[in-house]
């Protein structure tokens, strides 16, 4: 058995086609190494067959029979073009990561060729697609805690108060500060602070469902955006985390405690109102005392 086909990235696979004999069909004139590359198979058992424009088989003959027939019609000028993005993994390939294939078919007059043919151009973006995500992932992320940051969290905030007004959807929003946090730096140096956040954040974490999100929202304060969620269940959950906190030891810090204020959003409330209120709530936390929730 032959080796699988190795894919490189950035690099084009080229197939020139034109309509077969009686128009009823395209074939391949010519392709590119690099096009075997793609879909397997060599160069010659590719001449005369049919093209390979897209992985999803009844996606390729609907784009075939299309193009076949402007062609055939004398439709497709010189310049004509039709492209896409092809996200259907590459049936030929069990073990490998799909391709995501950016393609593009121009009609032209080609040296060669007596009749106008179709050159199609195709280039595998996976690599590309996956690197901006890993961007967007680090700029939403905050790097101690893994956490999301405030950026994301604002996004999520927006889509879930549209949510919130559109199908009259519940959710709560709770946001937390470590108590007398100053105080444990100026203790025990800043890196202690500093494992005391990171340890936050994980039992931040495993203490909410999946839906919930979690930020860091700047500092020592964070915040929580429980989908699906009354005053009353976020307030439990508020206290359960609550309680949690004071009953871990944070390594050298020893105990730690936390204020939280707790709000749910309502009908057509706005993000800033919504913000100032679970603020609000925090602060009362704070001038009530100190480890305790508000609401
Ligand atoms: P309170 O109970 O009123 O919240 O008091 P506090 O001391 O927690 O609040 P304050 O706002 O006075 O102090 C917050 C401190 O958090 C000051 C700042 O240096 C520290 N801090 C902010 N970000 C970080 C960080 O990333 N790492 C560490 N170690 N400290 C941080
Ligand atoms: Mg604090
Ligand atoms: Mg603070």
């Amino acid at each position: 058995m032959s080796a699988p086909p190795v894919r490189e990235v950035n690099r084009q696979a080229i197939a020139v086609m034109g309509a077969c004999a009686d128009g009823s069909d395209l074939t391949i004139l010519d392709v590119s190494d690099e096009y075997t590359r793609f879909w397997g198979g060599e160069r010659d058992q590719w001449l005369g067959a049919s093209p390979r424009i897209v992985g999803c088989d009844i996606e390729n003959r609907k784009l075939l029979r299309k193009l076949c027939r402007a062609l055939a019609k004398g439709e497709l000028g010189d310049g004509y073009s039709l492209s896409g993005l092809d996200k259907s993994s590459w049936p030929l390939s069990a073990n490998q990561p799909p391709m995501l294939i950016e393609w593009r078919v121009t009609a032209m007059t080609m040296p060669g060729y007596v009749e106008r043919v179709l050159v199609l151009v195709q280039r595998d973006i996976s690599k590309r697609v996956e690197k901006e995500a890993e961007l967007e992932r680090l700029a939403t992320t905050d790097m101690l805690t893994g956490l999301y940051n405030r950026v994301r969290f604002d996004r999520l905030l927006k889509t879930e108060l549209r949510r919130r007004h559109r199908y009259v959807r519940p959710f709560s929003l709770i946001m937390l500060d470590i108590d007398f946090f100053k105080a444990i730096n100026d203790s025990h140096g800043h890196d202690v602070g500093d494992q005391v956040l990171a340890k936050l954040g994980q039992l931040l974490t495993q203490n909410l469902r999946k839906v919930d999100v979690c930020a860091r929202w700047g500092g020592e304060e964070f915040m929580i955006l429980a989908p699906e969620t009354s005053l009353e269940q976020a307030v439990q959950l508020a206290e359960k985390i609550r309680c949690c906190v004071r009953q871990t030891r944070f390594s050298e810090a020893g105990q730690v405690t936390i204020s939280l204020g707790v709000v749910e959003a309502r009908l057509n409330e706005s993000q800033k109102s919504v913000m100032k209120r679970v603020d609000d709530a925090l602060y009362i936390a704070k001038e009530q005392g100190r480890d305790r929730v508000s609401y």
